[in-house]
């Protein structure tokens, strides 16, 4: 990892490259920088994400005042050497306007589970596997799938009050799953779901 200090094409970008930082866990990209050498020094000496601010002319430690520092995980360049990629676990929002990342949550990746939950449960419907929870929620009916959402609703609220919030995160999944299959037996998604959304954000 420490190599890759030479390898980069520093006279490319007049010694400043851009660097452009990805959470190591979700691969959301956080945020997007400037490194020099020193930077890049930095960041592996100290295991945080330090860039040289153009604004400010000097080493900045993302997180330096806000205590929301990026630890490296790893780091790494493109195929011509002029930008590096940094792999890192944030300690808190990455944005100063206190969003995880500074792009649009909607390119959020993780999202993307929920579209693959959608089309997961649009499959069952079609084809009603045999010995799948899913189908024997199906062939209970509607009114049996909507009770199990209530139930999940009351369950995802106790939890939202309780100590634990794993629960809670466990509680909130069994409710998006048992609603996915109740929209999807009223030939609804989640993907309705997200336009609405939308069609609200942007009123
Ligand atoms: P921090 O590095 O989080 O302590 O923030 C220090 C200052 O850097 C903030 O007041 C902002 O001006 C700026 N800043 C923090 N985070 C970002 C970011 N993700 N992108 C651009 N500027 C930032
Ligand atoms: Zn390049
Ligand atoms: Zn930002
Ligand atoms: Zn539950």
């Amino acid at each position: 990892m420490s190599t890759i200090l030479p390898e980069l094409d520093w006279a490319k970008g007049d010694g400043l490259l851009p660097a452009i930082v990805q959470d190591a866990d979700t691969g959301i990209v956080l945020m997007q920088g400037y490194v020099n050498a020193e930077a890049l020094a930095k960041t592996l000496e100290s295991g945080q994400v330090t860039f040289f601010s153009r604004s400010k002319q000097r080493l900045w430690t993302k997180g330096e005042t806000s205590g929301h520092v990026l630890s490296l995980v790893s780091l790494h360049t493109d195929c011509d050497q002029d930008s590096v990629l940094i792999l890192a676990r944030p300690n808190g929002p990455t944005c100063h306007r206190g969003c995880r990342s500074c792009f649009d949550p909607a390119l959020d990746p993780t999202i993307a589970e929920f579209a693959a939950l959608d089309q997961l449960i649009a499959e069952r419907v079609r084809d009603r596997p045999e010995g799948s929870y899913t189908t024997k929620l199906l062939d209970a009916g509607v009114r049996r799938i909507a009770q199990k959402v209530g139930e999940e609703g009351v369950e995802t609220a106790l939890a939202g009050v309780a100590q634990d919030a794993d629960a809670l995160i466990s509680e909130a999944a069994d409710l998006v799953y048992h609603l996915t299959v109740l929209l999807q037996a009223r030939e609804r998604s989640l993907l309705d779901v997200a336009l609405e959304l939308r069609q609200r954000r942007l009123k």
